[in-house]
Parts: C-alpha cells; structure tokens; sequence
C-alpha cells in the first residue's frame, strides 16, 4: 500500500483486499504480504487487542488513515492459536503467484492472492495447534425421522487432525449427552434448528457454527457423500437418512473451510445405537471424568488412570472414559487384553518401551496426506512405523494371546514396514521443520542431488577463497563477502578502506554497490557469475529434493489406510498396557460386569482423592458398598448420612467411578467388583457445591433433578448428593424425601443418596429397598474425628459446630451456637417428622394410578416457579419441557 494514497479512490491492493475481506466477513483476514499475514481496518483492531500486539497504520482509505497490524508468517501458528483460542475464526490468505509475474502484467498490477483456508476450530491439523493427547474434533448433527417414525438426530464427528469418521444418533433428550461425551472443539448446525438446539448445545464448550442449506440440505447429502468417497451409492456406508445428513455435513464444510486441499477422511463408521453409557453433561462435569470442573486434565478420573506413553494412547483411553460400553462381552475383552498384560511384567515392560519410541504416526501421516506434511512427519511415520516393527514380534511371544491383543498383532504385523524401510534410507539424520528448508535427503539416495550439492558447497569455498585473494590484493585484512537477501553475495570493506577501492587500480574490479555507516559494499563480475551458479545449484538443489518429498509423500498417502490402522493399534496396545501398568502399581481389581442388576464393590477407592492424599502421606480408607437388586428386580437406595467432610461424597463418587472404569475396560480401584452394566449414569450435586460452574441457582438443581428422575430406568446408576440444600430446610426436606421415594416406586433403580436430613432415615421403615448408612466419626476430648468409614445405621449427630470449630469459628461463637442448638434440639422433640413417617401416605399418587403418557411433562412444568426465572432459564426451562415430550 503506497502510503499516500489519493484519498477518493483506494489502491488496487485496497481493492483486492476489500473483495476478498466482503467474502468471509466472518472471519479475520490473514493477507498475506511477503514475510507477515496483515490485518486491516477492524480486523486489525480487533486482533491488536486479543493478541497484545501493536496497531499500526498504513495508507489511507477514502480519506481516513486505514488502521494494521501484522504477524510474521514463521509464528503465525502461535498467534492461530492464540485467535481460535479466543473464539476467532481465522481465513487465511496466500500470493497465489510469484511476484514477478504480477510485474510482468504491468507496474501498478496486483499480486493474486486468494483464501486458501479457513482456520476454524474444528479443523486444526498442526501440532503447535492442538493438544496432543485429546482428540480435537468437528461435530455436525442433522435433524430427521427415524425408522419408526419418531424424531431423530444424527450426529457425526471428524477428527481432522487424524481423519477418524463416525457417525451415530441420538434422541432429542440424549442429544446432550451424545455432544458432551464427544466434547468437540466446534459445532456444525443447520442455521434453522439455531433456536432448537440450543439447549442441547449449551452442554458443551464449543464453538457452534450455523450453516446455510448449502451445506445442510439433506436433499443433497447422499450424492455428497458418494462424490467424496467415490463410491457409487452413498446406501454402502449402511447409515440412516439422519446420520447421512450430518456426515454430508461434515464433507460440505471442510470441502468450503479446505480449500487448497481436503483432509483425507477414513469411511464414516456407524456406532451402534445404545454401545455406550449415556452420561450427560452435568453428571461428566460433576464427576470430573475427562477434565475438572474448572477445565483442566489434571485431576480428573482420566488423568489418574493414564499411564500411556503415545499421544495417540492417551486419546483413545479418553474416548473409552468418556464412552463405557455396555455389552459384557466387549468389556471383558478388554479386561483380558489388560490381565495378559499384568500376567507378562517383562513383555509389559518391553511393550511399553517400544511404544514410547512411536511418535504421533496418526497426526503425521494425516498431515502429510493432507498436504501440510514436512520432513519431520515423516521420520514420525518411519519411527512409529519401526516401532510397530518391533512390537508385533514382541507380541509373536505371546502364546495364548487373548483376541484384543491377537488382532493388534496381525495390524502391527501388516503395517507398512517397506515404506518405513524407504523412509529411513532416503531421510537423513537431522532434519528441518520445513521442506523449504532442505537438506533432508541422506547423502547417497540420489546420485544428481549430491553432485549438485557438492557443486553448491564447492562454490562457497570458492567465496571463502575469493575474499582471501581480495584481502590481499587490496591490502584491506578486514574485508568480508558476506551475504543477505536483498544484495547477495557482496564485498564489504570498512569505509576508511572502501574509498581506496573506488579509485584505480581497484574500481577496475570493484562496483560500488552501497555505502552504510562506517561501511561500503561492492560487488565484481567473478562475484556475480559465482553468486549465480550457487544460486542455480541450491535452485537445483532443492528442487530435488522437493520431488523426493513429494514422492515420498504420494507413497505415504497411498499407505493412508495402512497407516491409520497401525495407529489405532499401537493406540489401543499403548492403552492395554497403560491400564495393566496402572493397575499394578495403584492395585486395581479385575471387575466382573454382566447384564445382572448387581452392583458390589468390596474395599472400594476413590482413585483421585486416594492418590491426593497419598501425596500427603494419608491413608486412604476402603469401603463396600452394594446396591444389587433383591429378587423383586429394583435396584437398592443406600442413603448416607454423616457429617460434612465425613467422606460422603466421595464414597457416591468412588461407586460411579468404579462402574465407568469398569465399563470402559479398565481394572478397578477396589479389592473385589461385581457390576451389572450400567445403562445410564446420573449424578446430581447440590446447588452449594455448584459454584465452580458459575450456575449455582436452585432451579439448575431441580431440573436436573427433575430429568433423573424422569428419564432413569432399571439399569441406571444415580448418584444425588445433598439435593434440596440449595433452598429453606423445610422445602429441601421435603423434596429430597418425595425424590427418594420415586426413586424407590418409579425409577427403581440402583442409587446412593447422601443427605445431611437426618429425618430421611426414618424412610427405611416404609421402603423396603432403601439402607441407612452412615460416615463413621469418633469422638475425643470434645473434637471431633472423621474416621471415613461407611457403616451401616445412621448417624447420631450432625458434628456441625464441631465441624465448624475445626475451621477455626471464634470460641465465643462455637459456645453460643452450642447453647442454640440445645434450645433447638429440646423443640425438635415434638418434631412432626417421626409422625408423619407413620401417617403420610407412601408416594400415595403414583401408586394409586399408573403414569399416564405425558406426565413427566405436567411433573416438570410443576417444577417451575415463573417468577423466580430469568429470561434465560425461561427459555431453557422450556426446551427442557419440550424435550420430554
Ligand atoms: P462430605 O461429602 O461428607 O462432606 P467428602 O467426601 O467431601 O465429605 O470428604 C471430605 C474429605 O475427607 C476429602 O477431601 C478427603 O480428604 C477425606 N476423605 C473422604 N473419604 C475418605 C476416605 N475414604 N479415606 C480417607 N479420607 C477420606
């Protein structure tokens, strides 16, 4: 932009950049200007201020200053980064031609340039982009009828960075749970459904993209899909109208997003309905399965149980986490595959060695196909590819190996190991980031690239040797060939010297080029021809060694598939050995899972709280616990009271955890397990311990409440910990008692119920499956002890003032409230509670009249309380209703 432009008119750069700019408004323009990507106008604004960098001006447009600032093209991933971070999307625009041929077309004309990319999140490929041990994935969900007639969504993900596809469906009221547990990083809608949807979508973290019909017309989805796989019908991929939708989707996206090149993607694979635990969002986010309540891994279920040493392992034992699946028999292939490798310490250990020299074969090879590669994929393929080598003959020892492992084997055995073998014979030892970079070809591969490059290297001796000649010629010790890019090759000479040298005899030779402070340069026809012929061989140089990346390329994507199904096996052997590693070194139990309706753990841990506290030299007290069904088939109720801080939460917790990990193919913090598959995972917190979500109000509680115990079935496991807290003791009483017993009447399902109501345990005398237990403490001198242990029985007092003196309350205080809670206790005598167990009506309602259809919806609409709803919750309320329908 030259930088006094007329003000009436732009400059045609101005107007390249104003069209291309109208095209994607809804991204920040990345316009590529030789060594930095450019931002202007509001776009520069905007990006100065989300990266901390300095607004500049350039130019003026129409007559105003025309605001930039700009990112080096080398760090442009850091600050991609930093934008899609911040929510951005980010359209990346490239010179589309070599500068010299816009000159070519005339003085004024402009470098082409186009958008070759939109980066979004959704659709990261590169390392510095991407978290490496989660899956970073582009979800799309299509609205449409199943089978039967009924409402359905399909939902399809990608993950871009390693072409894994499936596809699957889900309800309208599962539909939160199928985004959570997918956890992806964006959201394809069809812009209608923007309104319908949001309820669902508010259960995750990311960002939502409305498409136009363009993308999302269902109509065209089928040819879509068949165009892109080139197979003649779509009807090969065996998926329902739905989940058609959604995956054509994905295709009509990153063909709009991708433009210089499409990501390769495998076939979608159609995930059978109901192969996993539902989980939705709260219960995921409460029991801090995948991540903390506050975000971060650490901490987390998953990151106490991870022991991978790939990238590639870590995402796929988040997958299984995030998905437990319900058919035994699957599972226990799992448990097998993790008992052959607690049963072979030294294999184990040999396995896990060779797998932590298998770099990220999934993301290099996805890369290189997709175009973005560079030499060091390629030595990552090569690496991991070697390693697969090694490990299917580790495996070879394996007598007896269970089926998981046997079938890794065959896929490690069937890797590609003669490409791996080209690989390592054509790459040499160290190798640049960028192919522009060269020198990654090993010397000996290609008898024309060493010649060439000898010829370079020779003729920078020959510089060497030029500026001795020079030196002594001029007398002038201190001159230098140097080089930078603007000159070249160029003499300089300090400028008490260099003046000599435009006088004769020496201005015969030398051609005054520059003169810089205390310095001139000067350049000689030996010079020149020398500079060019370097020039050329480097030219010729690289340009071979460019056409050997690109075959190397081609042959790595052809090997796609091959490469992809060595990954997903080293994965699924890293996460096999990183679970039997675990389990011997934290002393996990195999658990038995079946399609009974038991649920026993004996000895039973909570594997985050026992290793926090490990940390701090506690010891961490084991309980049982069991829920299995009596023979009338409903599930048990343990409800626990105790003291706060007596252990009560965690001992819910621990249970749920048991019966995830157990489900997702993982040995058992417990020292024995016996868990019929849970079909469906709730757990609701009280609204006091909801602050860390910032939506602590009362009515989240109760709606989520309202949906377990609506929607539980017999092979639920539903955990409520202090539920009715958040509202006057009365009320909470109240409920927690009338969701108790339709736990125990309606859902009949296994559950665990903590409370600090001591009244509710009076409810065991009326409900027949329902078991008091209590956290155990002692007493001494006054204080009071927690001992952690679950008994059976009920407490015997709160402990709250001595729980409260603990923390440190004023003595005067704690004396004061012990004299209220003597006056309390005294009225509390003719407390109406004890009668009322004896006069109240058992859950008289629906006992008496079997549930009509629709009721849900009438119980839920009691629920709510109009004039204590904000707008949003309103409108949440509502989709919630019309969910149950
Ligand atoms: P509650 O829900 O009853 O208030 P928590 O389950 O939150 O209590 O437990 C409070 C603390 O007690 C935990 O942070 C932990 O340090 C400790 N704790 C809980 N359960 C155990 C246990 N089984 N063994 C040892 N310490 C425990």
């Amino acid at each position: 932009i030259p930088s006094e432009a007329p003000a009436a008119r732009p400059t045609p750069m101005m107007e390249q950049y104003i069209e291309i700019k109208s095209a994607n408004p809804d991204c920040l323009l990345f316009y590529r200007m030789g060594d930095f990507y450019e931002m202007f106008f509001e776009d520069a604004e905007v990006a100065s201020r989300a990266l901390g960098i300095a607004l500049t001006k350039r130019g003026k447009h129409l007559g105003e200053d025309i605001p930039m600032c700009g990112v080096p093209v080398e760090r442009a991933d850091d600050y991609l980064q930093r934008l899609i971070a911040a929510g951005f999307r980010v359209a990346v625009c490239e010179q589309t031609e070599d500068p010299k041929e816009a000159r070519k077309r005339g003085a004024k004309s402009v470098v082409r340039r186009a958008v070759v990319r939109l980066v979004t999140p959704g659709t990261l490929t590169e390392d510095a982009l991407l978290e490496p041990r989660a899956a970073n994935l582009l979800v799309a969900v299509a609205r449409g009828r199943s089978e039967a007639g009924g409402m359905i969504f399909g939902v399809a993900q990608v993950d871009v960075s390693t072409g894994a596809f499936s596809v699957g469906e889900a309800s309208a009221a599962g539909l939160g749970a199928a985004l959570a547990r997918r956890d992806p990083s964006e959201i394809l809608i069809p812009e209608t459904l923007a309104e319908e949807l949001a309820a669902a979508l508010g259960e995750t973290r990311a960002a939502v993209t409305p498409v136009g019909r363009d993308i999302a017309d269902p109509a065209r989805a089928e040819a879509r899909l068949a165009r892109h796989f080139a197979v003649a019908a779509a009807e090969a991929f065996g998926l329902s109208k739905p989940e058609l939708s959604a995956a054509a989707m994905i295709v009509g996206y990153l063909e709009r997003t991708q433009l210089a090149s499409r990501p390769p993607l495998a076939r979608p694979v159609r995930e059978g309905r109901g192969a996993v635990m539902e989980i939705d969002a709260a219960t995921r986010a409460n029991l801090e399965l995948t991540r903390r309540l506050s975000g971060e891994r650490e901490g987390s279920l998953l990151d106490a149980v991870d022991r991978c040493v790939t990238a590639g392992g870590s995402r796929l034992l988040a997958q299984r986490i995030a998905g437990p699946l319900l058919d035994p028999d699957a599972i226990a292939a799992r448990h097998d595959a993790v008992q052959a490798l607690i049963d072979a310490p030294e294999l184990r250990r040999a396995v896990r060695a060779a797998l932590g020299r298998a770099p990220d074969l999934a993301r290099a090879a996805q890369r290189v196909a997709f175009g973005r590669g560079g030499p060091r994929d390629l030595a990552a393929i090569r690496d991991a590819l070697k390693a697969a080598e090694a490990l299917a003959e580790r495996l070879a020892a394996l007598e007896t190996a269970p089926d998981e492992l046997a079938v890794i084997a065959a896929a490690l055995a069937g890797a590609d190991h003669a490409m791996a073998d080209e690989l390592a014979a054509t790459l040499a030892d160290e190798l640049p980031l960028n192919k522009r970079d060269g020198g990654f070809v090993r010397h000996g591969c290609d008898a024309e690239l060493d010649s060439t490059r000898s010829l370079r290297d020779e003729s920078r001796k020959v510089i060497a040797g030029l500026q001795a000649a020079y030196a002594e010629a001029t007398e002038i010790r201190t001159l230098r060939i140097k080089h930078n890019n603007v000159l070249g090759y160029f003499i300089e000479a300090p400028q008490q010297h260099g003046e000599r040298l435009l006088k004769p005899p020496h201005a015969e030779t030398f051609v005054h080029r520059q003169t810089m402070a205390g310095a001139m340069r000067f350049t000689t026809t030996e010079l020149g021809d020398l500079e060019r012929r370097i020039a050329e061989a480097a030219d010729t140089v690289l340009r071979c060694e460019l056409a050997t990346f690109d075959r190397l390329a081609a042959r790595v994507t052809e090997s796609w598939e091959s490469c992809r199904a060595c990954a997903d096996a080293l994965a699924g052997l890293d996460v096999a050995a990183g679970l039997a590693e675990v389990a011997v070194e934290q002393n996990l139990t195999r658990p038995h899972v079946d399609d009974s309706l038991e649920f026993r753990l004996e000895g039973a841990r909570h594997p985050v709280v026992e290793a926090a506290l490990r940390r701090e030299g506690k010891p961490f007290v084991a309980n049982d616990a069991d829920l299995s069904a009596p023979d009338d088939g409903g599930g048990l109720i343990q409800l626990v009271t105790g003291p706060n801080m007596g252990g009560k939460s965690t001992y819910l917790r621990q249970a749920a955890l048991c019966a995830v990990l157990a489900q997702a193919g993982a040995f058992v913090p417990a020292a024995a397990a016996h868990i019929g598959a849970v079909d469906r995972l709730f757990s609701r917190v009280g609204a006091a311990d909801d602050l860390a979500r910032g939506r602590s109000t009362f009515m989240v509680e109760m709606v989520e409440t309202a949906a377990i115990l609506n929607s539980a079935g017999p092979r639920a496991l539903v955990i409520l910990d202090e539920i009715g807290r958040g509202t006057a003791t009365f009320d909470g009483l109240s409920i927690a008692w009338a969701a108790i017993e339709h736990l125990h009447e309606v859902n009949r399902c296994r559950a665990l119920f903590a409370t600090h109501f001591h009244e509710l345990t009076a409810l065991s005398k009326r409900l027949p499956r329902l078991r008091n237990a209590t956290v155990r403490v002692a007493e001494w001198k006054g204080e009071v002890v927690f001992l952690h242990e679950v008994a059976p029985g009920v407490a015997d007092r709160s402990y709250g003032i001595q729980v409260a003196k603990l923390a440190g309350l004023p003595p005067s205080v704690v004396r004061r409230a012990k004299a209220v809670l003597d006056e309390l206790e005294a009225a509390d005598r003719a407390s109406p509670v004890e009668r009322m167990i004896d006069d109240l009506p058992l859950f008289a309602a629906t006992r008496a009249r079997p549930e009509p259809e629709g009721e849900p919806v009438l119980e839920a609409l009691d629920a709510v309380d109009p004039d204590a709803l904000t707008p949003r919750e309103a409108l949440d309320a509502l989709y919630r209703l019309k969910a149950l329908r």
